[in-house]
């Protein structure tokens, strides 16, 4: 098989291990003679995989026990409409807008209600000193995106929201470092960055806030009815859970969110230091902000771009193109990403700045 590195924004790249597993029980899971594909999500054996994989994620995030998880569809976008149904009844809801993401959930949420947004950085190089947002003391919550899968953007710090409760999008950073939950109201996150396949969104929410849906919520996107029944108000997404718990023990393995952060700041650290070693490439993001999982750039001569995708391709490094609404190159550097993934790409940057 060729060797390659996969840097798409996602889907992404999931850990080899994780797939080779995957594969020897893709036939016969534990015995039972069945794909996990094929199981009731109400028997036993698929019951005893949502309970596994639900505690293991406890563990990486020290999940405080008045927290439920929540295992949805929809991706996070569909938790953006989710979000005003669930929290706003009437009330507003403060909105900070640091990149594309949060740009679109403010976006969704006002056709729902009132939101008042708190900080507008566009066009989004940085998360604006939180002394200077507009927060409201009443807001039924503050929603912010902690990492800006497009921008390359991510928070080193969170505001003081009082008892406004927070919600998080983390779709592109949860389980890449460790999280103080207790800060949070909901954490929420599309599989497909760092958790597994595409299909599923994790939903952590803060029990006391599942009593203000607004009575329209349907049920498959009411969080307290999803609670109370343990995520299968419809049928869950079976195989993605069962990949998101795969992924959950190899993390377990190399030592949890603890360890994973320091190889994830060496990863980055190494493509960083080597775009600001030279004018051949640029990265817009102020310092403190700049993401540790999703590094945009842009040459500086911008008639290269089509040979530097091309002759990256060739060398086996993939998926370098920016998001389509800010161009340039992206290279999305999850947890799966080995550090010889992004050094054989600095590599290739540096032979492709020297013959240009
Ligand atoms: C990828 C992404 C989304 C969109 O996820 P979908 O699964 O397409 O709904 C939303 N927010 C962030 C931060 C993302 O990275």
């Amino acid at each position: 098989m060729k060797k390659i590195y996969n840097f798409s924004a996602g889907p992404a790249v999931l850990p080899p291990s994780v797939l080779k597993r995957a594969q020897t029980e893709m036939l016969d899971w534990h015995g039972s003679g069945m794909s996990v594909m094929e199981m009731s999500h109400r028997g036993k054996e698929f019951l005893s995989i949502l309970a596994k994989t639900e505690a293991d994620f406890r563990t990486l995030l020290n999940v405080p026990n008045n927290y439920k998880v929540l295992f949805l569809q929809g991706g996070a976008i569909a938790e953006n409409v989710m979000i005003p149904l669930n929290l706003l009844n009437g009330k507003r809801a403060d909105y900070a807008i640091t990149g594309s993401w949060s740009q679109r959930s403010a976006k969704e949420a006002k056709a729902l209600g009132n939101i008042d947004v708190v900080t507008n950085t566009e066009p989004f190089t940085h998360v604006p000193d939180f002394s200077n947002w507009t927060l409201n003391k009443d807001a039924a919550y503050l929603h912010i995106c902690t990492n800006e899968t497009v921008n390359g953007i991510e928070f080193d710090g969170l505001p003081d929201a009082g008892n406004v409760p927070i919600v998080a999008d983390m779709s592109s950073h949860i389980l890449s470092r460790p999280v103080d939950v207790s800060k949070y109201g909901v954490i929420y996150a599309g599989a497909q960055k760092n958790i597994g396949p595409a299909g599923l969104c994790l939903v952590v929410v803060r029990e006391d806030l599942l009593d203000q849906a607004s009575p329209l919520t349907p049920g498959v996107f009411h969080w307290k009815e999803q609670a109370e029944n343990h995520s299968m108000v419809n049928t869950p997404p079976t195989y993605g859970i069962y990949m998101a718990g795969l992924v959950f023990e190899w993390l377990l393995e190399q030592g949890g969110v603890v360890a994973i952060e320091q190889q994830n700041i060496a990863k980055a650290a190494l493509l960083y230091d080597y775009i600001d070693s030279t004018d051949f490439y640029i990265n817009q993001v102020a310092i403190k902000n700049r993401s540790r999982m999703n590094v945009p750039f842009f040459l500086k001569d911008e008639s290269f771009n089509d040979a530097f995708t091309a002759g990256a391709e060739a060398a086996g490094l993939l998926q370098l193109k920016g998001h389509r609404s800010v161009g340039g190159m992206r290279a999305s550097i999850y947890n799966a990403m080995p550090l010889e993934g992004v050094q054989a790409l600095v590599d290739y940057m540096q032979a492709f700045e020297n013959s240009h």
